[in-house]
């Protein structure tokens, strides 16, 4: 039956790219002159043209020339790390620690509510222009850590994408602030929970092993445990993380974290990067995912992280940004670039980044939303992108990453939908937004921000 009120769009004349997985399974497909019927939140209809020809609609999008696909998904955020950019007061660092000694830690102590809704506004509006619709967000306000996880909902709201938020809680800036992240998590994840509103989700979040000490986690573990939540937490992200765990607390990361309860389908470890055999098969065998950051891994000079031997010993690998970035094809090209060279064979790492994004972000996204997100198929979300693309040699299912990869990546989005609502048409956003306002309150906040910095 037809709901009488669901808004109704047709999407005509695409090369539409399903992105679809039957258990788990690939089962892509590369449908020519089909059309996608939305009907409220949801995909009603995928078929050839001719037969939805006639189908009365509210709102009919021609995408002769373009693909279709579902809108990406980044699987590891900082939305707060927007207002450093141009800023040079920031020592240089000679390593991780001395990156977050030097920049990050300086900064996020000196954020405020209103830092935190307006950094997430403007990465969250590129989002919507570079077709990433959905997006796992890992915060830190210390100093203003109550009421940022609804202070940055309220932005993800009014850009009508998707976000899962989590605050990082750690001890290391001492007893009140480690409370104060916990109680945001436990306030934030019970206002989701309902489940009503499809736009939001969250995480139970904590920084790193280095950063929360025993009495901490054990209290963080309690409470996700009595949310029925996962948790979002850095791991093994430099070679110092696990020199500080075994010299602490005698383990390795992933040992502490699986000793604790961390780990689970509903966890995300994000990097990865120093982690031995056993502690890979700690994390297969609890089906937590790892989201890989490879242009942050780079930036950080850190490592790359061996996303091959993660997907031979089983463990789920998705792709996210750390924040470099809101544009998962650029991530999803370097992460190839990266790959290629710390496998040092030019024959190995291609498909792996872009799987990573394509098939096993939706995967991630889904154990938390549920609703078929990542994917073109009837009765899922109605989360799509509409690319420029005429393809110059043949495209199917069969070389699609390679179509991704070298082609689509560098292209132009043209159309965003998510939750069936058109955020961007023909590259003009449809939102409610002043984005120059945006822009000048932005600076107005950096340049207070970095004052304090
Ligand atoms: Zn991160």
């Amino acid at each position: 039956m037809k709901d009488a009120q669901a808004f109704r769009i047709l999407i005509r004349n695409g090369t539409v790219i399903t992105l679809e997985q039957n258990s788990g399974r690939v089962a892509n497909r590369v449908l020519e002159r089909h059309s996608v019927l939305i009907e409220g939140d949801r995909i009603k209809k995928i078929s050839p043209d001719v037969d939805l020809a006639q189908t009365q609609v509210d709102q009919t999008i021609d995408a002769a020339g373009k693909v279709v696909m579902p809108g990406l998904i980044n699987a590891h955020m900082h939305f707060y790390s927007t207002l450093v950019r141009g800023l040079t007061k920031a020592e240089s660092a000679s390593d991780f620690q001395g990156v977050l000694d030097n920049l990050w830690w300086r900064l996020d102590r000196k954020l405020t509510l209103d830092d935190c809704r307006v950094s997430a506004m403007i990465p969250l509006v590129d989002a919507i222009r570079k077709g990433t619709t959905t997006l796992i967000d890992h915060h830190a306000s210390p100093f203003a850590a109550r009421g940022s996880l609804q202070a940055i909902a309220g932005a993800v709201k009014q850009t009508g994408l998707r976000a899962s938020l989590c605050y990082e809680v750690s001890d290391r800036d001492g007893n009140q602030v480690a409370n104060d992240g916990l109680n945001e998590n436990i306030e934030f994840i019970k206002s989701t929970q309902s489940g009503a509103d499809s736009h939001l989700r969250a995480l139970f979040g904590l920084h790193a092993s280095f950063t929360v000490g025993e009495k901490t986690l054990a209290r963080a573990v309690e409470a996700a445990r009595a949310l029925n939540t996962g948790f979002h937490v850095h791991t093994a992200e430099a070679a110092s993380d696990q020199e500080h765990a075994l010299k602490t607390f005698g383990v390795r990361v992933v040992e502490r974290f699986h000793e604790h309860g961390v780990l689970g389908p509903t966890t995300i470890c994000a990097h990865c990067v120093h982690v031995d055999d056993r502690e890979l098969a700690l994390l297969a065998q609890t089906g937590t995912a790892v989201v890989h950051n490879p242009q942050s891994n780079m930036n950080n000079a850190v490592g790359t992280a061996d996303i091959l031997k993660m997907k031979n010993m089983g463990v789920l690998v998705g792709l996210g940004t750390d924040a470099m970035t809101v544009n998962m094809f650029e991530e999803a090209r370097s992460g190839v670039w990266a790959q290629k060279l710390r496998q040092q064979d030019p024959g190995r790492g291609f498909s792996e980044p872009l799987e990573a994004v394509l098939f096993n972000n939706a995967i991630i996204a889904d154990r938390y939303w549920n609703m078929g997100l990542g994917q073109l198929r009837e009765g899922g979300a109605a989360d799509l992108i509409l690319l420029d693309y005429e393809a110059p040699t043949p495209l199917d299912s069969s070389n699609f990453l390679g179509h991704f990869c070298f082609g689509l990546a560098q292209t132009q989005v043209d159309t965003t939908i998510c939750a069936g609502r058109v955020l961007m048409l023909r590259k003009k956003l449809m939102i409610d937004l002043d984005e120059a306002k945006l822009a000048s309150d932005s600076r107005q906040l950096a340049a207070s921000l970095w004052a304090r910095f």
